[in-house]
This record gives structure tokens, C-alpha cells and sequence, in this order.
């Protein structure tokens, strides 16, 4: 694609988009049975059954899966297959709980080593070990990285390691932990042990340190889809941030059930996430901020609020992320641009792990580039100053993202092309994704757009083809800004022909022409807008606007505020059109009377999250529960046959689902 940057290498094994039973290989009827009676899933996604064979067959390996694409299982099998410990390597305690809480559940025996562990903790964990019953146990790496640690590790029966949150190790990532760079020290210890890496970042040098970093040697390097179907993506230019935040949330969160869940805003700075949360909060939207200024044990609280469902709005800088494996986060909106695509791709991931339906939506505006480059060039609070090709390139990833907010064109397929996929996630009978606010037809049409692009082109052409998009547009907009002097081109005929239309606005329209091939955009460090073969029948073209024939342009721009809230999917497009969604959002699947079901559920699971101390997405997901509320099984067994619910899981919560819903049943009958 034109209008963005591609970064991506190419993809080593790409074998998400097969069938089951990928590879030809026929599933492993053991895997196969672990999954159901442990998890209560019928299938493995191919990616899955790829990589729990790689470390079944002793293979080191590299496993790239989006957020919510099933990472946790491809290591989690292995050992109860095989009955040999597996070692996870995790950055964060919350993030370990929550594992071995959930595994717990499904009866798989499962421990976290930590520093805050007591010492009955610690006993209890040698002895679990000793008597050979677990299967997997979780550390941090500082701490199994100790001299005593790895000397009692390598004495014990170890079937292979598995590295979660891969990316920590690399400085191109977006959480670097230096004390990720010593894991490859496990290889003398644990010689034969297979090491396997699980991430969900998209970019190939991050992948590329990840392999190199660790050792890997001769890895299996698998790399799933990174489309998120399940997403709905709005791109909106910044006018009012605060109404335009309440706007989106409004369409989540305050509302009962299965329209509830999480929601996060995301702003720049400390100061900007609490000017929000007091304005969502002066609105009625109970909203906190959370960000690196605050103590660590307010931090601690704000996140653990959030999990167990007490706290549902959290405005926050990027300090909010890793460790946010809440299921049901219906809502990321962005209050100002990320300060890369890679960033937006990782904070919006944030949405919808449950598989569910989720939105996000981005606000942004010309001046967040500006923001962007003024702080990345600042020097840091330690005085280091970022080298000048560190800065090139942050710089041309700010200008990507900035293409990709202005751009008009289907933000999933523009945002696979970005990691280097073709977009395959098309529905049938609908332009593109139906998924974004350009395939659902919520961009206007920009007036008199023939004579706009005619204005574009000549301006490109009277410029001598020489300049950046950005020059272009200061030029027409009769910018009174000093390179536009100093070239003159304040002389230039085409200088403040299209005075008065926003800068964005004009950006976008240069980046949709570049985009149609109606004009090009050069390769390199500062790329120029030149003129195509396209360029001549525009300018040749003279039916206006909505005129058909050779050289007709369209374009259009975001309508800002969607006024119609319902225009979240199932949604309402332009004519009137009912647009068919294959995502799946629980409101959409339940009818009255399930819903009811499933709101009873939701405050049972609630409950029984409690009792247990876990938050509760850790006794099981949204789409389990309306499964549950959909099939109404009337007993355990039946409870049984939902995916999701294994034999376990069964076993300890099915009485109480079971009699929820017969004491529903008894209600209805008695109306
Ligand atoms: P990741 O770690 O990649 O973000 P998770 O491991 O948390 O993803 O899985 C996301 C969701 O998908 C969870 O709710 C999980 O139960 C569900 N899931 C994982 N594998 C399967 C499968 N094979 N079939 C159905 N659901 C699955
Ligand atoms: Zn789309």
C-alpha cells in the first residue's frame, strides 16, 4: 500500500489462515483430549495445534498471536500431556495469578514463584514439586535467574520453558525489561530444554531480537493473523476531546449487562488523564486516572479495582497496559494519537480479548504529530539524548500513524498491509471489513471534490513535484509559515486555494488521492508527492463532483460526532442500509429472555469470583456465559457440552449454574 509505511519482513510460517489440522498433521489425540477435558474446547485453532506440536516435539519455537488469540494454551497443554513441569517466565505477579488462578479452576495443578511469597507458600510449592504434580510454574525472570534457583531447577524434570511476553527482552518493544536479556542463560542449565516464545507483537525486528536474544536455535517461527475481527475501529479528527470521549463510552459503559464491561482512555499526559476522569466523572461516568506519577500502591489498587469489575472507566497514560488481561474490555478510545501504528495495534489489542465485540476509537489531530516529535527529541529525565537515527526513525513512525488517522480507506485492511498481511477478513456482500467507520459508510462525502483534487494536483504540479504532503497543504491553505515564504510559493497561483478547510482535512484528501494513484508519494527519509498518469484525467475530468467516467475522484471525511449511537454495529449505514456484522457482541446474540439469564449469570459469576478471591474473567468469559444463557442446560451434564466449561470447571460450579437457571425457569412460569 501507497499511504503507509509497510515495516514488516516476511512471514516465516504463516499458518493461522489454514484449516484445523494445519500442516497436514493430524492432531494429536492426546492434545486433543487434554483440551477438552481441561478446558472444554472442541478444537484447537491451527495456530495452536502448530505450536503445541513444536514443543511437544522438543522444537524451540516462536509463537506471534494477536491479543486474544489463545497464547496461554500452547503452553499450557504441553505439560499435561507430556506430565512434565513446563517453567513460564512472566513480568508481572498479577499477570501470574490470574494464570495460575484460572488453571487452578480447570484443575490443572499450577504454582507462581515471586518474591511476595510467603514461607508457608514456598513449602507448599516444594513440596507440590517433589511429589511431581505440577505442571506448570510461573516466575519472574529476576528470580529464576537467582544462583539457588537455578541450581535446584536443573535438578528437577523439566519438559520445556516458556517465555510469555517474548517482547520484554527487546529495546524495539514496547516494554523492555532489561532482565529479559539474561534468559538465555537457561540454556547452560537447562541443556535440551526446549525454549518456546510467545508474544503478540507484530513487528518483524522485535520478532527478529526475540529469536536472536534468546538463543533460539533452529526455531519454529509461527505467526498468526493480526486482524482483530471482533474490533470496530473509528477514526475521528479531535474537535471537543471530552464530549467526544463521553460520546463513545456512552455507547458502553452506565448501561446494564451485557452492553457494560471495561473501558479505557488513553491520554498523553498525567495532568490530561485527570482532567478527563473528572470530567467523565462530573458527567456521571464514574472514572479514575491512573498513571506512572501515582503510588505504586494507589496503582496497584486502580488495577486490581479494574480486574474484579469494582472500576470500570480507567482514563490512563500508557503506563496502563501490560498486565490488563480483563476479558471484557468493550471500549479503548484514544484521546489523543498513539505515537506509533505498533503502539495503536498493541493499546487498542487491550479491546475485546473475550473474542466478544468491541470498539475502539482513536481522536486525533494535526498538533499530536507535533507533541510527538517535540517530546521524543526532548532529552530524557536522566539527560540521555536519543541518537539522531533512533529519532529519524520514531519520527517516520509518528508520520505513519498520522497517514493512518487521515488516511480513508478500511482501517482493518490498512492496518494488516502495515504488519505486512494481506487483509482476507472481507464479508461477503459488504465493501470491505464491515467493521470500521468507512466500511460502514460513516464518512461524508467532501463537497465539490473533483474541483478540491484539481486544486491538489496543480498545486503538486506548480511546486514542481519537490515537497512533503505537509508543505503541499501549508501551500493551500495559504499557510503564513517560513519555508512557504522562503520557496516563494506564497507567490504560486495555487497559494490559499483551499483557505479555510481544516489542515487535517487537507491532508487526508492528499493521502485518499496518493491512495487512488491519482497522485504517488516517494520512497526514502522525506518523502515528496509527485503527479501519475491518474493525475491528467482528474484535471481532465469536468463532471464535479458524484460525476462518473475516467478521472472521477471521490472523497470524503470523517462526520465528527456520530450523532447515532446505535451506529455501533447491527448498525445503521448511510442509506439506511441494515449492515450485517459477523462479529459477535452479546446484546446481538441474546435474545430477551436470554439476556435475562445472562445478567443472572454475570452477578452468579461475580459472586463465585469472590468467594474464590479471583477477579471474575478468571472463572470464565462473556462467551461462555451467553453460551450458558443461550443452551440453558438443565444439568451438569449438559452444562458440560458448552465450550469453555471443562470437567473441572464443571464439576465445581455447575450445581449453582444449574440451579440459577432453574430458578429463572420457575420465575418465568409463575408470570
Ligand atoms: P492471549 O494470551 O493470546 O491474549 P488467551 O490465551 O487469553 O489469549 O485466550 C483468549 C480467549 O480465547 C480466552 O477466553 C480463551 O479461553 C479463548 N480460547 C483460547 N483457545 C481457544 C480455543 N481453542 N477454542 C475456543 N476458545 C479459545
Ligand atoms: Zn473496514
Amino acid at each position: 500500500m501507497e499511504g503507509l509505511l509497510s515495516r514488516a519482513g516476511p512471514v516465516v510460517v504463516d499458518v493461522a489462515s489454514g484449516s484445523a489440522g494445519a500442516g497436514g498433521r493430524k492432531i494429536d489425540p492426546r492434545v486433543a483430549e487434554a483440551v477438552k477435558r481441561y478446558w472444554g474446547f472442541d478444537e484447537l485453532r491451527p495456530l495452536q495445534e502448530e505450536s503445541i506440536a513444536a514443543t511437544l516435539d522438543g522444537r524451540d519455537s516462536l509463537t506471534v498471536l494477536p491479543t486474544g488469540g489463545g497464547k496461554s494454551l500452547c503452553y499450557q497443554v504441553p505439560p499435561v500431556v507430556t506430565g512434565k513441569l513446563t517453567l513460564v517466565v512472566s513480568p508481572l505477579i498479577a499477570l501470574m495469578q490470574d494464570q495460575v488462578m484460572g488453571l487452578k479452576l480447570a484443575g490443572v495443578s499450577a504454582a507462581a514463584a515471586h518474591g511476595l511469597q510467603s514461607e508457608r507458600d514456598q513449602d507448599e510449592l516444594r513440596a507440590m514439586i517433589r511429589s511431581g504434580e505440577l505442571r506448570l510454574l510461573f516466575v519472574a525472570p529476576e528470580r529464576l535467574l537467582s544462583a539457588g534457583f537455578l541450581s535446584w531447577m536443573s535438578r528437577l524434570r523439566i519438559g520445556a520453558i516458556a517465555v510469555d511476553e517474548a517482547h520484554c527482552i527487546s529495546q524495539w518493544g514496547h516494554d523492555f525489561r532489561p532482565e529479559y536479556r539474561r534468559l538465555r542463560e537457561l540454556r547452560d542449565v537447562l541443556p535440551g530444554v526446549p525454549l518456546c516464545a510467545y508474544t503478540a507483537t507484530a513487528t518483524p525486528r522485535v520478532r527478529e531480537d526475540i529469536v536472536e536474544q534468546l538463543g533460539l536455535v533452529d526455531a519454529k517461527v509461527m505467526v498468526g493473523r493480526f486482524d482483530r475481527a471482533n474490533l470496530i475501529y473509528r477514526v475521528q479528527p479531535r474537535v471537543n476531546a471530552r464530549e467526544q470521549v463521553e460520546e463513545a463510552l456512552r455507547r458502553h459503559v452506565g448501561k446494564k449487562g451485557a452492553e457494560g464491561g471495561g473501558a479505557i482512555v488513553y491520554c498523553l499526559s498525567r495532568r490530561e488523564t485527570e482532567e478527563m476522569a473528572e470530567y467523565l466523572r462530573g458527567r456521571g461516568i464514574e472514572a479514575r486516572a491512573y498513571h506512572a506519577g501515582l503510588d505504586a500502591d494507589v496503582r496497584t489498587k486502580l488495577s486490581s479495582d479494574f480486574r474484579n469489575e469494582r472500576l470500570n472507566v480507567v482514563c490512563a497514560t500508557v503506563a496502563f497496559g501490560m498486565g490488563i488481561d480483563r476479558g471484557d474490555v468493550r471500549c479503548v478510545v484514544h484521546a489523543t494519537m498513539p505515537k506509533s501504528v505498533e503502539a495503536y495495534q498493541q493499546e487498542t489489542g487491550r479491546a475485546g480479548r473475550d473474542g466478544l465485540e468491541a470498539e475502539c476509537v482513536l481522536l486525533h489531530s494535526g498538533a499530536d504529530v507535533i507533541r510527538w516529535k517535540n517530546l521524543m527529541s526532548k532529552p530524557a529525565a536522566d539527560g540521555t539524548v536519543t541518537p539522531t537515527e533512533v529519532l529519524t526513525t520514531q519520527n517516520e513512525l509518528v508520520e505513519s500513524m498520522h497517514r493512518f488517522a487521515v488516511a480513508a480507506r478500511c482501517r482493518h485492511r490498512m492496518l494488516s498491509e502495515y504488519f505486512g498481511q494481506a487483509y482476507e477478513g472481507a464479508v461477503e456482500g459488504q465493501s470491505e471489513c464491515g467493521a470500521c467507520d468507512f466500511c460502514l459508510g460513516e464518512l461524508e462525502d467532501i463537497p465539490a471534490a473533483q474541483e478540491v483534487a484539481r486544486k491538489i494536483i496543480s498545486c503538486v504540479a506548480r511546486t514542481g513535484q519537490g515537497y512533503g504532503a505537509g508543505h503541499v497543504a501549508d501551500v493551500l491553505l495559504g499557510a503564513n509559515v517560513e519555508r512557504v515564504r522562503r520557496l516563494a510559493h506564497d507567490q504560486q497561483s495555487t497559494f490559499g486555494l483551499l483557505r479555510g478547510m481544516g489542515r487535517d482535512v487537507v491532508m487526508s484528501c492528499i493521502n485518499q488521492l496518493i491512495d487512488a494513484g491519482v497522485l504517488a508519494r516517494s520512497e526514502g527519509e522525506y518523502p515528496v508527492v509527485t503527479l501519475t498518469e491518474s493525475s491528467k484525467l482528474v484535471l481532465r475530468n469536468q463532471t464535479g463532483t458524484g460525476g462518473m467516467g475516467e478521472g472521477a475522484v471521490r472523497l470524503v471525511r470523517p462526520r465528527v460526532m456520530v450523532e447515532d449511537a446505535g451506529a455501533v454495529s447491527g448498525a445503521v449505514a448511510g442509506g439506511g442500509v441494515r449492515v450485517k456484522s459477523k462479529r459477535s457482541r452479546a446484546s446481538d446474540l441474546l435474545n430477551d429472555a436470554d439476556r435475562e439469564v445472562f445478567e443472572a449469570l454475570r452477578e452468579l459469576r461475580r459472586e463465585l469470583a469472590k468467594e474464590r478471591e479471583v477477579p471474575p474473567f478468571v472463572v470464565c468469559s462473556d462467551a461462555v456465559l451467553v453460551e450458558v444463557a443461550q443452551k440453558r442446560p438443565r444439568s451438569v451434564e449438559e452444562l458440560r457440552k458448552v465450550k469453555g466449561i471443562g470437567q473441572r470447571k464443571a464439576e465445581e460450579f455447575g450445581e449453582a449454574v444449574v440451579s440459577e437457571i432453574a430458578k429463572w425457569s420457575k420465575g418465568q412460569m409463575g408470570k
